[in-house]
């Protein structure tokens, strides 16, 4: 710790330079990089980081800190050279990287209030204020003091701003100016023990001695554990703790987020091709900075392979962090590590609390947990001295983060250890083309697990020609005669079987019957989904729905036809098809509430039911082990997708949900309906042979230039008028021709395409324009568009953003 007296802090503002602050006496000794700062600036008060202490202002005149917000730094001084590659790197403001990496709900904010005053008041009695100012009157009559935002929305009243300005001038009200907190906070718990001798005795009621006779039998107990015994025991507790007759203490709790009990593991002897890959990596864990890619077909034993390089940073006093996709955080990785490493291990998910993923993140700052397993954002985890990190199944979309900064986890995860020089190790049984790539040019170290641990043969797969089935009748059409006896076979089994469509609702495309119009979203060009258990329309971008009941908004018809299927109308259809089955579904409909994945998955493993629905959530990560058939309702959903990663996520897709059946002892088989029988999509998965699929999409790439034959930056320009947008998106498009015309080599490297109107070219209201620019060198292109969001004629243009997408995966 130095006491120098300025530091350089990053604000939570669009700006992409830092500034310097003098740090005042009284903090001299306490602030520290990684802490969060309150500095003024301009005439606001902002939030920062600190990201070191220095001898010099460089002659800005800095002014000094307001305040420091934190006691312990929220993250190690190592990770700031991150932050700064990944804000170069994403052409994104350091703060608000600092901001997206730490955990939500941290932050202050400046809080306008307003209160009246008595000249304000005594006008409102006689009467003598405009409409609008009575308004305002009225409401702080009631309300008192109360924030400008709050009022605003009141009043439904979104000028209110110079209003309150203009009624601050005349003497009515007052403004002011507080500073409001996040909820975010480590959880506080009171517990409650007996006192020896109560100082009074008052009466006791029938409640009051029963907690009493509760907090007899054991020496502390907590408020909340006291509740389920005594529901109104926070109002009880109070007058029997003011006569003495308890005591309470009040502790911050770390609350676990993982709920039951593991029961701990005994590792299995590895088999030899994994013991090969482990004692490579020991090895190589001394000399630093490698990448490895892990490719082992599903049940190959990689997590095994995970668990054992943990041990080993582990005993080398390091700790490791292991990125695992969003959705299959609640299955088996995370209670597998916690079964091996019990109380080391952290968990950072999106679904926790704020208060629960804050409890995680000081554990692992304060080095009590060393195992950190998480999602996406957890690459930015605050691990001290990591000796290895792991990446799960990297060829994973939702490494990807599609809003804010967009960055890629799996990427950062590399970036990061060769920054902390240490070795990286991706798996995946179905790789990405750009990690298969890296290790055919020498730039990761290939691993392989050839064989099954089980020894199992991959199931065997049979495709559907859905072409042959278009004249078919009603349900025959969808689910083949083929997969229906299919799934009849395995139910007579006593086996479970799951039906896959990666696409939900009951009707897809539903249609005007007199006009034939479809039934658009209000707000986005896309079509509507009907939803029949909740009777309504539902538009799957914002949110907006129709009653079911809606009449066509272009001809007033209330003949809307339900063409087109998702998941809920094959749900249905098997309900008709197999009367007897128990058959559930599992699509963002039926798991958004809190605890619905959870109870699904449960009733799969329970077998508490037969036939499961679902989309690609059903794909990851899970093993049902009582699961002996897979049908794909239709393959080539994702293939006809305009982006040039198409066929790789359609085989990766296929391949996943493929490996979903057969994981137990019994042997596995799956049903493949498609269009396309010969797309090598298509016959690669269907086959499992990545090696095939790679050779196949390889050559498309080099010939078009894609990734990773080159780079891509996606320039997303968007805003709610039509015209301005496009008008933005055209000047952009110039300012990059011309930029790449000043760029003497570069120049003939780099492309620009577009602007085009985007691939759904309004979604919340907002029209869309974008601009693809491919070339060989990333920092060229990273140059380029760095001046085009620093140029102030398109800086400065009100109602138009453009949003920059390096390494681009959603091209729509
Ligand atoms: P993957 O992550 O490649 O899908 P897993 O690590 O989940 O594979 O292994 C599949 C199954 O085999 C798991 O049930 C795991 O416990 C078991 N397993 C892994 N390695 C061994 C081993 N060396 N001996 C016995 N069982 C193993
Ligand atoms: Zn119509
Ligand atoms: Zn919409």
């Amino acid at each position: 710790m130095n006491n120098l007296p300025y530091a350089e802090v990053a604000v939570l503002l669009p700006l992409y330079n830092t500034f310097v602050y003098r740090v005042p006496d009284h903090f001299a000794a306490t602030a520290e990089p990684g802490m969060r700062v309150l500095v003024p600036f301009g005439k606001r008060r902002v939030t920062g980081y600190i990201l070191k202490r220095q001898d010099t202002d460089q002659g800005f005149n800095a002014k000094a800190i307001s305040d420091v917000l934190d006691d312990l730094p929220l993250f190690p001084e190592s990770m700031i050279d991150l932050f700064k590659w990944v804000s170069g790197y994403y052409i994104h403001p350091l703060g608000d990287v600092i901001k997206t990496a730490l955990p939500a709900g941290l932050n202050r904010y400046d809080v306008t209030m307003v209160s009246a005053v008595e000249k304000g008041l005594d006008l409102y009695g006689q009467g003598r204020l405009t409409p609008g100012e009575n308004q305002v009157m009225a409401e702080l009559t009631v309300s008192g003091k109360i924030s400008l935002k709050h009022l605003a929305k009141k009043l439904g009243n979104p000028g209110i701003n110079s209003l309150a300005a203009k009624m601050e001038e005349k003497g009515l009200i007052l403004r002011s100016s507080t500073l409001t907190q996040d909820r975010a906070r480590l959880k506080k718990e009171k517990f409650l023990s007996l006192a020896d001798n109560p100082e009074e005795s008052i009466r006791m009621s029938k409640k009051r001695l029963q907690i009493l006779d509760t907090l007899k039998q054991q020496p502390e107990m907590s408020l909340t554990s006291l509740k389920k015994v005594v529901p109104s025991a926070r109002r009880l507790v109070k007058p029997l703790e003011a006569a003495g007759y308890i005591r309470s203490v009040e502790r911050e709790v770390f609350e676990d987020p993982l709920g039951d009990p593991v029961d701990p593991d005994i590792p299995p002897e590895l088999t030899s091709e994994q013991e090969g890959i482990v004692n490579r990596l020991t090895s190589d864990m001394d000399k630093g900075f490698e990448r490895y890619l892990l490719f082992g077909v599903t049940g190959s034993g990689k997590t095994e392979v995970y668990m054992r390089i943990v041990r080993q940073a582990l005993e080398k006093e390091k700790a490791a962090l292991i990125l695992v996709p969003e959705i299959s955080l609640i299955s088996q990785t995370e209670r597998r590590f916690r079964a091996r490493f019990g109380n080391n291990v952290a968990v950072l998910h999106s679904a926790l609390t704020s208060t629960e993923f804050l409890d995680q993140w000081r554990k692992i700052l304060k080095k009590e947990a060393k195992v950190v397993i998480g999602a996406r954002s957890s690459i930015f985890a605050p691990v001290p001295d990591p000796g290895v990190i792991i990446v799960d199944e990297e060829h994973d979309t939702s490494y990807k983060q599609e809003t804010g900064l967009r960055y890629n986890a799996r990427d950062l995860a590399v970036v990061r250890a060769k920054m902390d020089n240490i070795p990286v190790l991706m798996g995946s049984a179905t790789p990405s083309v750009q990690s298969y790539h890296n290790t055919r040019t020498g730039k990761f170290v290939e691993l392989e697990l050839k064989n099954r641990v089980n020894r199992k043969p991959l199931p065997e797969i049979t495709l559907v020609d859905l072409k042959k089935l278009k004249d078919a009748n009603g349900i025959d059409r969808i689910i083949s005669p083929t997969l229906s006896t299919a799934v009849r076979k395995c139910l007579d089994r006593g086996e479970q079987a799951l039906i896959f469509l990666n696409r939900r609702g009951f009707s897809t495309f539903p249609i005007c019957g007199s006009c034939g119009s479809s039934l658009k979203c209000r707000y986005c060009d896309i079509t509507m989904t009907f939803h029949k258990n909740e009777s309504e329309y539902r538009c799957h971008i914002c949110g907006f729905s129709y009653t079911g009941k809606v009449a066509c908004p272009d001809c007033g018809s209330k003949s809307i036809k339900p063409l087109g299927f998702g998941t809920e109308k094959i749900e249905n259809m098997l309900f008709t098809l197999f009367p007897d089955a128990r058959i559930a579904r599992m699509d963002q409909d039926t798991t958004s509430r809190k605890g619905g994945m959870v109870k699904l998955l449960k009733m799969i493993k329970n077998r508490t039911v037969d036939i499961v629905v679902g989309t690609q959530m059903l794909a990851k990560g899970h093993d049902f082990p009582s699961i002996t058939l897979v049908g794909i309702v239709c393959a080539d959903l994702s293939l006809n997708f305009p982006d040039f990663r198409a066929s790789e996520r359609t085989f990766q897709l296929l391949a996943q949900v493929a490996g979903r059946a057969g994981r137990g002892d019994m042997k596995g088989s799956v049903v493949m309906q498609t269009y396309n029988q010969d797309h090598f999509s298509i016959t690669s998965s269907r086959k499992q042979d990545f090696t095939e699929f790679y050779l196949n999409e390889i050559p498309f790439r080099k010939a078009l230039l894609y990734p990773p034959y080159s780079r891509i930056i996606q320039l997303k320009i968007s805003g709610r008028e039509k015209e301005k947008v496009r008008l933005t998106a055209e000047t952009a498009g110039r300012f990059l021709q011309t930029g790449i015309e000043k760029m003497e080599h570069a120049g003939n490297t780099i492309q620009v395409l577009g602007p085009v109107e985007a691939g759904i070219p309004k979604i919340a209201s907002r029209f869309r324009w974008q601009i693809l620019l491919k070339g060989s060198s990333a920092s060229s292109l990273n140059r380029l568009v760095r001046e085009l969001i620093l140029d102030k004629e398109i800086k400065n243009r009100k109602g138009v953003s453009i949003a920059v997408d390096v390494d681009p995966y959603h091209m729509l």
